[in-house]
């Protein structure tokens, strides 16, 4: 099984297409250690996320309490204090650390309102890289205003020996936002396919596999069905800051238990889990999220083997760019095929923007209030 734990809402980024930073949590009542060490040993993978994990003090001591109980753990950081992460990688040099990077660095400024951030976060990540660190990489979120620049950020993270994750808008209570929406997906998925192309092309199987989940980032993007189905509650679960466990970081009603107050055996194994289960099972979210993308395309079993499914087409495709052709979409790129919800209002950049920051508390029945998330 993965597990994403959302370590903490704060952040010091301001996004546009995420608004964790708008919504504090207070430290004292984040995820604690304790709480931390009900988790079993034996995950597939595990992802420390947030708002921004190395505003964490004790960061740390949880890699210390949770590495060992992983078979790959990642940090997935907005790179502004890279050398929070120096002592992680010095004494663990293969957790896997990718910053958010969305684009170069006017376009990354100010889409993730950060001044000076991407110099910062490349200079960081190179770094880390010196230290040693074995698994190192930007993820880029891909949108209207960063697709242009995907295949050139795919060359750049080429040339400096780092990976390049993607991802594409979503909504869902971890980003606190219900209008991510491309503007031009025909567009954007446009951008997406000369990226399966340049991955098909490279001669790293990881890419091969990475062009198919950017197949269903396609998918995503333009509205159609998912291309595997999910699997959320059963291979991956979400724990909040408040150890609240989830299903998935899209959907608040999906709500498992609570991993402060009762054991991860009673949280997973239980007549609630079982009902979750069920409502996933008829979930019709056109969703494409990284965590349930990656499980969906592996054999659960055997964590590291992808599906027949995903082995065939990069077999297929690989064959095709091989020998000279673009890979094959199918009908998936078809704009006739292509339902687009409506464009939400214009995502704008918080750079310079003193927007105010209201502190969330476990107290307070915000999810509840937040109604339902959707991705069409
Ligand atoms: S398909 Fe539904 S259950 Fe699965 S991750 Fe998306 S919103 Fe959650």
């Amino acid at each position: 099984m993965d597990v994403s734990i959302i370590l903490t809402y704060r952040c010091n980024s301001k996004c546009s297409m995420c608004y964790v930073w708008q919504h504090p949590t207070l430290p004292q009542e984040e995820v604690p250690l304790a709480t931390l060490a009900k988790i079993p040993s034996g995950v597939d993978y595990l992802n420390l996320t947030g708002g921004e994990p190395t505003l964490r003090e004790d960061l740390l001591d949880i890699v210390d309490l949770l590495h060992p109980k992983a078979m790959q753990l990642e940090i997935s950081s907005n790179g502004s204090y890279p050398e929070r992460l120096e002592p992680i990688i010095r004494r663990y040099p293969d957790v896997k650390i990718r910053f958010s990077l969305e684009g170069f660095e006017l376009t990354n400024n100010r889409i993730r309102g950060e001044r000076g951030g991407f110099d910062r976060k490349v200079k960081g990540l190179l770094r880390l890289k010196e230290l040693g660190g074995k698994d190192l990489g930007f993820a880029v979120t891909i949108q209207d205003d960063n697709g242009p620049e995907l295949a050139k950020l795919f060359q750049f993270a080429e040339k400096h020996g780092v990976e390049l994750a993607t991802s594409t808008l979503h909504n869902g209570f971890q980003f606190h936002k219900n209008d991510n929406r491309p503007y031009n997906g025909l567009r954007v998925a446009q951008h997406i396919e000369s990226l399966i192309n340049q991955q098909l092309r490279s001669r790293s199987v990881k890419n091969w596999f990475r062009a198919y989940l950017n197949l269903g980032l396609i998918a995503k993007v333009l509205g159609h069905d998912r291309i595997l189905k999910c699997t959320a509650a059963a291979d991956f679960v979400f724990i909040d800051p408040w150890s609240d466990v989830f299903a998935c970081n899209v959907r608040p009603d999906l709500r498992l238990g609570n991993l402060n107050t009762s054991s991860w055996e009673g949280i997973l194994d239980g007549p609630k889990a079982r009902s979750i289960r069920e409502l996933v099972d008829k979930c019709t979210q056109n969703c494409w999220m990284v965590g349930s993308a990656k499980t969906a395309m592996r054999v659960k079993w055997f964590p590291k083997l992808p599906k027949a499914a995903p082995i065939l087409w990069v077999a297929r495709n690989k064959l095709r760019v091989t020998f000279g052709r673009s890979a094959d979409l199918g009908q998936i790129l078809d704009p006739l095929r292509a339902r687009q919800g409506p464009v939400g209002p214009a995502r704008p950049s918080f750079l310079d923007a003193a927007t105010p920051r209201h502190v969330q508390t476990g107290d307070d029945p915000y999810y509840a209030q937040l109604g339902e998330f959707l991705n069409e």
